[in-house]
């Protein structure tokens, strides 16, 4: 305790929850390592399109994403580009100081205690700011 925690602005890869300093070098990560046809080794620009491609191209199905940590490997369905296309939920789990770029304000404030408080807590004060915004409307 005591240390203040530097603030940054890091991505993390939603297949394998790795980080980057950078959204380019996250892209260029899932590309080679969750986006790349097995059979010729041709980089995908997602995981859709990658499917895609090797059963059109080599005749095969791939039910699992490549280097993806198991309990995501099977969402070949959501459309990951980078940080776009996260579910909320999974976003929100994942530890406060991640992804920053499109939370700011009473959202940040929002998503930060959701995070670290009970469900109910959050209830009482959504309840409460609606007393609030109602009084003063
Ligand atoms: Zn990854
Ligand atoms: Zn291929």
């Amino acid at each position: 305790m005591g240390k203040k925690k530097k603030k940054t602005y890091k991505v993390w890869c939603f297949y394998c929850e790795r980080e980057f300093e950078d959204e380019k070098i996250l892209i260029q990560h899932q590309k080679a390592k969750h986006f790349k046809c097995h059979v010729c080794h041709k980089k995908l620009s997602s995981a859709g399109g990658m499917l895609i491609h090797v059963l059109q191209v080599h005749k095969e199905s791939v039910s699992k994403i490549p280097n993806a940590k198991p309990e995501r490997e099977a969402l070949t369905d959501l459309e990951i580009y980078g940080m776009e296309g996260i579910p909320a939920d999974i976003l929100a789990a994942h530890d406060g100081d991640g992804y920053d770029g499109k939370h700011t304000g009473l959202l940040h404030v929002i998503m930060g205690l959701w995070v670290s408080l009970k469900p109910n807590i959050i209830m009482y004060i959504m309840f409460v700011l609606g007393i609030t915004l109602f009084n003063a409307g």
